[in-house]
């Protein structure tokens, strides 16, 4: 692909030393030349336009343009890994480019361009975002939580117009209904015309003459609402639950944003969590670690049986399969918990005990001493 690209300063017409000035100024007579919306239709001409913003997109940023003076081409293929250059392989002049437009087709279309006269139409309302506190238990097995925010409610007197009961808003002198207006400036390489966000409507192309009493003009009156969030099992700490809709309302028109609801998850006495395995530390007598027998261990499912073996070392890492977190993707498939064994050793002992523990050693004497521990880490490293 990269091969069969001609030269992005040959596409402009300009010379390699060509200043921002002379690259900006060729891009716009190409730019006025091609674009689709003065030819419509035309397959070619949409391809020249193509090449040319793409050649102005790279040229007209200087640390890109010093990319292609050293790498040609190549610095923009993602594979060559020109840094901070990656997604030109795919070029869309709809994404990158909305800044160049705003900055050179203002004039020239008049914001006849969909994506410049964006501002005057519907426009989605911004997301809101609130925390609810949960407990260990809850995050692992899911809940239902009743939250109460701040909500922006359509103004029950106008209507979200924000106009005074019986008159309406009327469309913005300033800008004739378009939300921009454009001014000439003189620049040293000639007179430009630029676009700016009326702001007198603040872009939305109606004026109020007499503001609703009740909203002040806003259109909305904030009330107290409540929500149920359902929180799915397996959550974790700083994940959020999305309620579509109960954001911020829209502009002229534009759907709600969302509510994004961020669980707060509250540590536990003793377990602790990370993704989906849960750990714990379990304390054993140490007659019941050398002898073995069964012990009864805490899990989010209520206590289990676990059999210690005869001979068992303190730090001891079990795994209780199935015990841990539900995945978030599936609540079927659950983490395990991991349990560390802790020998105690008693700190206090009856006279008999202690006369046992004599006998212990003497029956020990002559025994070798046993090999020494070796520690071994959850997954056997
Ligand atoms: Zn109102
Ligand atoms: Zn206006």
């Amino acid at each position: 692909m990269a091969e069969s690209k001609r030269d992005y300063y040959e596409v402009l017409g300009v010379p390699r030393d060509a200043d921002e000035a002379a690259i900006k100024k060729a891009y716009r007579v190409l730019a006025k030349k091609y674009h689709p919306d003065a030819n419509p239709g035309d397959k070619e001409a949409e391809q020249k336009f193509k090449e040319a913003s793409e050649a102005y997109s790279v040229l007209s940023d200087p640390q890109k343009r010093q990319q292609y003076d050293q790498f040609g081409h190549a610095a923009f293929d993602g594979a060559a890994g020109g840094a901070g250059a990656g997604g030109f392989g795919g070029f869309d002049f709809s994404g990158d480019m909305g800044d160049i437009f705003g900055d050179i087709f203002g004039d020239i279309f008049g914001g006849g361009r969909s994506s410049r006269s964006r501002s005057n139409g519907p426009m989605r309302g911004a997301n809101v975002r609130t925390s609810v506190r949960i407990t260990f238990e809850e995050a692992i097995f899911g809940c239902t939580k009743e939250i109460e925010i701040n909500y922006k409610e359509e103004c029950p007197d106008c209507h979200g117009t924000g106009a005074k009961p019986g008159t309406s808003p009327v469309t913005c002198p300033k800008c004739n209904g378009k939300g921009k207006i454009m001014y000439t400036q003189q620049s040293f390489f000639g007179q430009v015309q630029n676009v700016q966000t009326c702001p007198d409507c603040n872009g939305t192309g109606k004026v109020i003459r007499e503001k609703c009493p009740k909203c002040y003009g806003t259109g909305y009156k904030t009330v107290r609402k409540k929500f149920k969030v359902n929180i799915p099992a397996g959550i974790d700490n700083g994940q959020s639950v999305r309620l579509a809709g109960a954001g911020e309302p829209g502009t002229n028109g534009g759907e709600r944003g969302d509510l994004l609801v961020e669980a707060v998850v509250s540590n536990h006495p003793f377990l602790k969590r990370q993704d989906t395995s849960i750990f714990s530390t379990v304390y054993i007598p140490f007659a019941t670690a050398a002898l073995g027998g069964p012990i009864r261990i805490k899990t989010v499912d209520g206590e289990v049986e676990y059999e210690v073996k005869p001979g068992t070392q303190t730090d001891t890492k079990v795994r209780l399969r199935g015990k841990g977190v539900p995945s978030l993707r599936n609540r079927n498939i659950r983490g395990d918990h991991y349990v560390t064994l802790v020998v105690q050793v008693p700190e206090r002992m009856t006279e008999a005990q202690k006369e046992a523990l004599r006998r212990f050693d003497e029956e020990m004497r002559g025994v070798p001493s046993p090999e020494p521990h070796k520690k071994k880490g959850f997954f056997g490293k």
